[in-house]
């Protein structure tokens, strides 16, 4: 029997796919920049056929690329070079749920994980933009950041257990809901943040904590980001640490949703070079509103920042976020863009901003950079639009020169290159320049380790070993 039909007895009636219409979505990804191919789409429903699947490739050497909703910025999650794809889209069950810990299939939607917690009086922090289709087993295999960070902490930190497919085909049962247990490696955090690349993730037990009572959000107008900073450090103190998103925003990323994002509006009267969202919440009733209230006219008062407005409702709430988690969208319709994913030292980010945006301009003369993001995590989404009205093939082919500049600067601050998207082959080349060697060594160790015969999401992050 040929190695595809294995597969397909292995996935059972109902798991696999060779219709091209049906495959087609899962070989692109959002922005249009990776293509893939591949002979065939796998989707299991079970554990057992995952582990199944694994060890015919394991067997035969062949390549797979795991897939969840198909939301991953870095093309890790697309078959490039005609691998097997591998969806977990079917392995979406709730397995059970008590007050600390969500225990979920990888395949589960991350929006519907988040309202099982809340039918369950319960709430799992973790939140991005693509929520509605993004997957917990993408989520932690990516070691997702988004907007909760800042309190909560990254995918990584939300995680008590994890059921994962070696390679070979073997299951390792680690779903234990346990928050202390030092016996050894802590095995499962080598999984996180791998990108499919040492293992296959199949199920997890997440951390959920006390449903928010108090919620406030407010917007706020300044002059440059050393004041956006400066409030963070000043709410931080103001509310005990409750601030649980900062998101920078500059006055162009607010034009070009407001341009192209429909139901969206100025929430200010008087335009402002940048912008902060912020968001307090408290696991217990208490009158956050007054304490933002406050702290927020001080700051106005002591020229820090020059106007703010709270939410109120969650309806106003609602629109504040839109236009924050339209940004991408927005530029999407002004044109190409070039992004980096970066982070840097939060007091460092300032000196970086200025010293970005002007390399921008030494590059391609015209570009327009729309910085903005988590700045109480420290990580910028360094974004560049085309010049006004300039040439979009002409502006993306520059994208290697330009990312090599602002990749030099961002490791000039001491900071990341890859704040939460991960390498998947856009920062694969790049990688060596800023880890060390022996970070390197461990890395490929690893590697060929957990995978030897290199069949798991081949090219990703690491270039594979001949
Ligand atoms: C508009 C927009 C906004 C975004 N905002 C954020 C943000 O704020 N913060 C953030 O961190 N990310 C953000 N992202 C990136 C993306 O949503 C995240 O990386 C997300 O975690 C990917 O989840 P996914 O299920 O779509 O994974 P996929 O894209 O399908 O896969 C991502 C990687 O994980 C691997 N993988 C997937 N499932 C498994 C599994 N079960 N086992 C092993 N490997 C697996 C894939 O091989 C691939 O390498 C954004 C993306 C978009 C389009």
């Amino acid at each position: 029997m040929s190695t595809l039909d294995r597969l397909k007895n292995a996935a059972g009636p109902k798991g696999f796919s060779e219709d091209a219409a049906e495959i087609a979505p899962h070989l692109v990804e959002w922005r249009g920049k990776y293509k893939g191919h591949t002979p065939l789409l796998l989707k299991p429903q079970t554990t057992a056929e995952v582990s199944a699947i694994l060890a015919i490739c394991h067997e035969t050497h062949t390549a797979i690329v795991p897939q969840g909703g198909n939301t991953g910025l870095v093309g890790g999650q697309i078959p490039l070079d005609g691998e097997i794809l591998l969806s977990l889209s079917r392995m979406n069950r709730i397995r059970s749920i008590e007050p600390g810990a969500l225990i979920c299939e990888a395949g589960t939607i991350l929006a519907d994980a988040q309202r099982a917690a809340d039918a369950a009086e319960r709430y799992f922090p973790l939140s991005l933009a693509p929520e509605g289709s993004c997957t917990i087993g993408g989520n932690l295999s990516t070691n997702a950041g988004g907007v909760n960070v800042l309190r909560y902490g990254n995918a990584r930190d939300l995680v008590l257990g994890l059921e994962v497919v070696l390679a070979d085909g073997r299951v390792l049962d680690m779903l234990r809901t346990l928050r202390k247990d030092n016996t050894g490696y802590d095995l499962k955090q080598m999984f996180i943040g791998a990108e499919g690349t040492l293992g296959v993730i199949t199920a997890a037990a997440l951390k959920l904590f006390a449903r928010p009572q108090a919620r406030e959000t407010a917007f706020v107008a300044m002059r440059d980001p050393a004041a956006a900073v400066e409030l963070l450090a000043r709410l931080q103190a103001a509310t005990g640490g409750l601030v649980s998103a900062f998101e920078l925003m500059p006055r162009i990323g607010l034009e070009l949703v407001l341009a192209h994002i429909p139901q969206t509006a100025d929430p200010l009267a008087t335009p402002s070079p940048w912008y902060a969202l912020v968001e307090a919440t408290s696991g217990a009733a208490m009158p956050l509103r007054e304490t933002l209230e406050t702290e927020l006219a001080r700051t106005i008062g002591d020229g820090l920042a020059t106007d703010a407005t709270l939410a109120g409702s969650d309806a106003r709430q609602a629109a504040l976020w839109r236009l924050r988690e339209s940004m991408s969208e927005a530029q999407k319709h002004e044109g190409a863009s070039i992004k980096h994913d970066v982070s840097v030292p939060i007091r460092a980010i300032p000196e970086f901003l200025k010293q970005g945006m002007a390399l921008v301009e030494t590059i391609v003369p015209g570009a327009r950079p729309v910085p903005f993001g988590h700045l109480g995590d420290g990580n910028i989404h360094f974004n560049i639009s085309v010049p006004k009205g300039g040439n979009n093939e002409a502006f993306l082919a520059r994208w290697e020169d330009m990312s090599r500049a602002v990749h030099d600067l961002v490791h000039h601050f001491g900071g990341s290159i890859s704040a939460e998207h991960g390498i998947g082959v856009m920062k694969r080349d790049d990688l060596p320049l800023y880890k060390s060697a022996a970070e390197m060594d461990v890395m490929r160790a690893l590697k060929k380790t957990m995978d030897p015969h290199g069949i798991l999401n081949p090219g990703k992050i690491l270039i594979p070993s001949p």
